[in-house]
C-alpha cells in the first residue's frame, strides 16, 4: 500500500505507509471507504513539497499529499443511507467539526477546526484508499470521468467566488491570473451569467489556453497591455461590475479597484502570506463590495452536476496525466511549473 509522503520540504518518496491504517482508516458508522483513481495536483500540494509550509502550516512530520480526489466506494458504514459499494463519487477535502459555532451558523469551510487533506498535520490521499465521511462524499453521474471529478476541488473554488460576487446576467468581470483557479473562476463567472470576462497574466501560453475556454472570455497579457487601459475603451470608462484577484500577487492586489465600476465588487481570491497595499481610497470612491473567500463551502453537489450538463468543460484544463508510480517525477514537474499546464493528475492502479 504505497502513499506519496512528503518527507519534509524538497523530499518526497512513494513508500509504503504504516501508521496511516491505524489511524486514518477507521470506518465509522457514516463514513464510506474510497479506492482513490485520479487526484490532482494543486499549488499547495506543490508549495508544501518546495518550501515545507503554507503560513501558519508547517510539515513537521512526514506527510502524504493529494486532496483533488475521485475514486469508488469498496465499503459503507452500518448508518450510510445515500452511497453503496461500487459508487463512482468525489470527495471534498475539509471536515469540520459538526459541532461548531462556524458549522452551526453554515461556514463550515471557516471552522477553525477543520480537518483539510495535505493540510499539516492531516493527511492527503495519494494513497490507495481512504475512509471518508458520507456527507462531504457526492456520487457522480455516469457521464461525469474521474478526472472531471477530481477538477470538483478546484472548480469549488470558482463556484464559491463567483456565488460570493452575486453574478447577474450580463455582468463584465475580470479575472487576475489564468492558472487553474482563475480559469476555474472564469468559467463559473460565466456560467453564473457574465457577458464577458477579461482574464490576465503575464504568460502568453497561459493566456492562449483562456482564450481557447470560451468565445467570451478575452486575455489580456498584462506585459504589453494596460488592463485598465483596455477596460475603459471597452466598457466606455464605466468599468466592470466583478474584479477576481486570483494571483496572490500583491503587485496585482494593489491594482484590484482600477477596472472595478461603481458600485462594483472585488472578490480576493488568491492567497496573500504577508500583508498587502489596500488602495482604501479607490475602493472608498466606488463605493466597492470587497469579498474574501477561504476555499468553499455548500458547492460540491452543484459543481457535479454543472459538469454533467455540460454548463462547465473542465477537460481542457486537464493537460498532462501521470501514472501514480511517476507521482514524485509529476511533482518536480509541477514544482517547474511549466507555462503550456494547467493541471496535472495523478492516476492510482485499479
Ligand atoms: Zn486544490
Amino acid at each position: 500500500m504505497k502513499s506519496l509522503v512528503l518527507e519534509k520540504k524538497d523530499d518526497l518518496s512513494l513508500r509504503d505507509f504504516p501508521a496511516i491504517d491505524r489511524v486514518e482508516e477507521v470506518l465509522g458508522a457514516r463514513d464510506v471507504r474510497i479506492k482513490l483513481h485520479t487526484v490532482g495536483i494543486c499549488g499547495s500540494d506543490v508549495h508544501y513539497y518546495t518550501h515545507g509550509r503554507i503560513g501558519p502550516f508547517v510539515v513537521n512530520a512526514p506527510m502524504i499529499l493529494g486532496h483533488e480526489a475521485s475514486g469508488t466506494v469498496i465499503e459503507v458504514g452500518t448508518d450510510v443511507a445515500t452511497l453503496k459499494e461500487g459508487d463512482r463519487v468525489c470527495m471534498e477535502p475539509g471536515i469540520p467539526d459538526p459541532n461548531s459555532k462556524a458549522t452551526q451558523l453554515g461556514m463550515y469551510n471557516i471552522d477553525p477546526a477543520v480537518r483539510f487533506w495535505a493540510t499539516p498535520p492531516v493527511h492527503g490521499i495519494l494513497r490507495p484508499t481512504c475512509v471518508h465521511p458520507e456527507a462531504f462524499t457526492f456520487k457522480l453521474p455516469d457521464n461525469v470521468s474521474f478526472a472531471e471529478a477530481a477538477m470538483v476541488e478546484p472548480l469549488a473554488v470558482g463556484v464559491h467566488a463567483a456565488t460570493k460576487a452575486r453574478v447577474k446576467p450580463g455582468d463584465n468581470a475580470v479575472v487576475m491570473g489564468a492558472g487553474p483557479i482563475g480559469l476555474v473562476t472564469a468559467l463559473s463567472a460565466l456560467a453564473a451569467g457574465c457577458a464577458k470576462v477579461y482574464v490576465t497574466d503575464l504568460a502568453a501560453k497561459k493566456l492562449e489556453i483562456a482564450g481557447s475556454l470560451s468565445p467570451a472570455i478575452v486575455p489580456v497579457d498584462v506585459t504589453s497591455q494596460n488592463l485598465t487601459d483596455v477596460i475603459n475603451r471597452d466598457m466606455d470608462g464605466w468599468g466592470v461590475d466583478i474584479v477576481f484577484e486570483a494571483t496572490g500577487s500583491p503587485h496585482a492586489a494593489k491594482t484590484v479597484f482600477e477596472p472595478l465600476c461603481p458600485g462594483g465588487c472585488v472578490v480576493m481570491i488568491g492567497g496573500q502570506p504577508d500583508p498587502i497595499q489596500y488602495d482604501a481610497g479607490a475602493a472608498m470612491i466606488r463605493e466597492a463590495r470587497v469579498e474574501n473567500i477561504f476555499r468553499y463551502a455548500h458547492v460540491f453537489p452543484r459543481c457535479v452536476g454543472i459538469l454533467s450538463s455540460g454548463a462547465i468543460d473542465v477537460k481542457p484544463l486537464i493537460t498532462r496525466t501521470f501514472d501514480f508510480s511517476d507521482s514524485v517525477q509529476a511533482f518536480e514537474i509541477a514544482a517547474s511549473a511549466p507555462p503550456a499546464d494547467v493541471k496535472m493528475q495523478i492516476e492510482l492502479p485499479q
